[in-house]
């Protein structure tokens, strides 16, 4: 019998958890019955009634497997772990909000099954609002532009693979880590699958903008180093310009004997410039911070308790 991984991180989610589990195991029953089935979830240190929900379940169903972190430590690395213990033939990755709905785990799978590794879920309808649409649509395209590497990019985690592909991205353990990109980069043949995104069942989102904005970060600077060719570049053109006006400056000045008038150009240049340094600097800093980080080689997350068998 084959056998199915789900793998869904979860942060104070206890008014959701049950109803997702509920409508996991009609999922299971009516399209995967040929299928043996381990459920992770992976508790990314809730602070409300998720880890005693989950304790509930885990008593109830051995297939369903519960990670508990020590604390929180973030909706990509709580992915990591699930997949470092899934060992089924297929594995799938989803948010626990039901806004990945499980009913639609079948269409991911029957792709696959056309001759994919990776086949990840295409959100048609977006129920998020007007201004993150609109923000997530332009970190998409600025992502196509800025990694020159072939990187499946795409806002959702839904996803199923194969386990060969699930194996080789256990492989990859740097701490800054967008998985999206991690699956990505292994490589293999990726398809999309058109999936309806639904609402949240319950509660509140978990990422605000500045927790968006961090993870827009982590896929552009762990995925790439356009960002110092760009600065490269920038800096040359800025060098070519000051040349340009210096030429024009002495022209004026030895020609005309017009002196260029001093203050308000000055401070000017000196701004623009102090500006671009002030940003060149952020950006290797980003780079030099980045690989401290993963310099400590601190393990991804620790585990309080795993509930398994
Ligand atoms: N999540 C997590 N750790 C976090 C934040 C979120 O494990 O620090 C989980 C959350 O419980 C949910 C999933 O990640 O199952 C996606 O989070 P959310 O629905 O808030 O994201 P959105 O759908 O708004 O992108
Ligand atoms: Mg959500």
């Amino acid at each position: 019998m084959p056998k199915i991984s789900f793998v869904i991180p979860i942060y104070n989610e206890a008014h959701i958890i049950e109803e997702f589990y509920r409508r996991l195991k009609l999922v299971l029953v009516a399209d995967f019955s040929g299928f043996s089935y381990e459920i992770i979830f992976i508790d990314d240190g809730s602070v409300d009634e998720s880890p005693r929900i989950l304790e509930k379940l885990h008593v109830l169903d051995k297939n369903l497997q519960v990670i508990q972190f020590s604390r929180n430590f973030g909706h990509h690395i709580a992915l990591t772990a699930g997949s470092d213990v899934a060992k089924g033939d297929f594995v799938v990755m989803m948010d626990g909000d039901l806004q990945d709905q499980p009913e639609e785990i079948i269409k991911l799978y029957n792709k696959l099954t056309d001759g994919y590794d990776v086949v990840y879920a295409e959100r048609m309808n977006k129920k998020f609002g007007y201004i993150q649409n609109w923000l997530s649509k332009a970190f998409n395209i600025a992502i196509k532009k800025l990694i020159n590497e072939p990187i499946v990019i795409n806002s959702t985690i839904f996803r199923i693979m194969t386990k060969q592909v699930a194996d080789n991205v256990k492989l990859l353990r740097e701490r800054n880590r967008y998985i999206i990109g991690v699956v990505g980069w292994v490589g293999f043949k990726h398809a999309a699958a058109e999936v309806e995104h639904g609402e949240r069942y319950g509660g509140k989102g978990k990422y605000n903008l500045s927790k968006r904005m961090s993870l827009a970060l982590d896929a552009i600077f762990s995925f790439s180093n356009y960002p110092l060719k760009l600065i490269t570049r920038v800096g040359l053109f800025l060098m070519v310009l000051s040349f340009l006006a210096g030429i024009y400056i002495i022209y004026k000045k030895f020609i005309y004997g017009v002196p260029v008038l001093g203050w308000s150009s000055l401070i000017v240049a000196v701004l623009v410039i102090g500006g671009m340094q002030t940003i060149m600097l952020g950006v290797i800093g980003e780079y030099v911070g980045r690989n401290y980080i993963e310099d400590k080689n601190r393990p991804l997350y620790i585990i309080k308790k795993y509930l398994h068998g």
